[in-house]
């Protein structure tokens, strides 16, 4: 993208005082719930107001959000609180509608971005509009979509752009509802540092007991904003019950956050960092020269496989080694989810150089 500093242009233009902060109901059910939670929200940290009118539903019979009709209770929203109003949209026809309807921030939904096809209808009839863009990760961890996304809306000179992570779907169980990978938005950070990053907590977590810690995170890694469900009966809410907080729990959430500054100019403080870093930059070169010295050795049982006709993987001797190094782990305050991603990576460029030299 040519200029990323404009794309900073619209936060920074808000010389906001905290992280962006957009609320509001997962849908909008009726118009005294949808003004109900906003008044909850009215003179707090609350920027803009969120409430999904069209909903993505994964099976079909769940509550399918209201249709045009919950934008003018989102008009009145902004009529009656002063704020300001963001719904999804995933077509051209809820682009069309929200844009006469006056929506201020339009965000593009997981399940869309999945999509280059919907992705640059919606970018298509969005072309040129100041009104502000977010785009959400897509479902699976792919980063080549969610770039391509910003790239077609870039492209599409819409100038007022960010990204949401809320995390990404997975087949085995885990505690989150979509796992965040934070590895992912972070790397979305380092190949745009000036797209504007917000996390959305409550798609992440599925549980409103959770959001706190996930905010905090994102709040650690230098996030710009946050996105949370807010619905003031949660447990009755017509869609993601679970993981929405009332609007009196979100004030809470947003007094106990630690809001992280960027850096500090304090000389003693510099010089522990750089001291600190220096050690982190020895270890580093020496985890590479380790993991060379390990290939190489593998590099030799593949030529004694190769010699005997033996197969490169031994899931026995594997399992072994996997027990062995989740205790070993353990002992030194490594997570058992790092140890198994990490052996599972060595395992696998192990795997790869042996492969070469039995085909070679
Ligand atoms: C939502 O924000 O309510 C929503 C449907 O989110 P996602 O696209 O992240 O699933
Ligand atoms: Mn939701």
């Amino acid at each position: 993208m040519e200029n990323s500093k404009d794309l900073r242009k619209w936060l920074d233009d808000m010389a906001l005082p905290h992280p962006l902060v957009i609320a509001g109901p997962c849908s909008a059910e009726t118009e005294e719930q949808v003004l109900k939670i906003a008044h909850g929200l009215k003179d707090t940290d609350v920027n803009y107001y969120r409430a999904g009118i069209w909903k993505p539903r994964t099976r079909p019979g769940n509550f399918e959000g209201v249709g045009a009709i919950g934008l003018k209770w989102l008009q009145k929203v902004k009529a009656e609180t002063g704020l300001k109003t963001a719904t999804e949209v995933a077509n051209k026809a809820h682009v069309d509608l929200a844009l006469e309807h006056d929506i201020d921030l339009l965000w593009i939904g997981a399940r869309s971005t999945v999509s280059p096809f919907i992705v640059q209808d919606i970018a298509d009839a969005l072309k040129g509009t100041d009104k502000i863009v977010l785009i959400k990760n897509p479902v699976n961890p792919d980063l080549s979509l969610w770039l391509g996304a910003v790239e077609r809306f870039s492209k599409a000179n819409i100038k007022n752009l960010g990204v949401i992570h809320r995390g990404f779907s997975t087949y085995e169980k885990s505690k989150y509802r979509n796992i965040p990978e934070w590895q992912m938005a972070i790397e979305l950070q380092t190949r745009f540092p000036d797209l504007p990053l917000i996390n959305d907590p409550s798609h992440i977590t599925g549980k409103r007991d959770m959001i706190f810690d996930v905010s905090q995170t994102a709040l650690d890694l230098n996030f710009d904003g946050l996105m949370i469900e807010t619905h003031h009966d949660p447990e009755n809410a017509w869609s993601d019950a679970a993981q929405q907080v009332t609007p009196k729990t979100l004030i809470q959430i947003m007094r106990d956050l630690k809001i992280r500054k960027e850096t500090d100019e304090e000389a003693a403080y510099n010089n522990e960092l750089s001291n600190l870093r220096a050690q982190i930059d020895v270890i580093d070169n020496q985890l590479i020269d380790i993991m060379g010295r390990r290939m190489k050795v593998s590099d030799g049982i593949g030529k004694l496989k190769k010699q005997k006709n033996v197969a490169v993987l031994q899931t026995n001797r594997w399992n072994a080694i996997l027990g062995k190094m989740i205790l070993e782990g353990e002992s030194k305050g490594l997570s058992e989810e790092f140890v198994l991603k990490m052996f599972k990576a060595i395992h696998q460029e192990s795997i790869n150089h042996q492969e070469k030299i039995l085909n070679s």
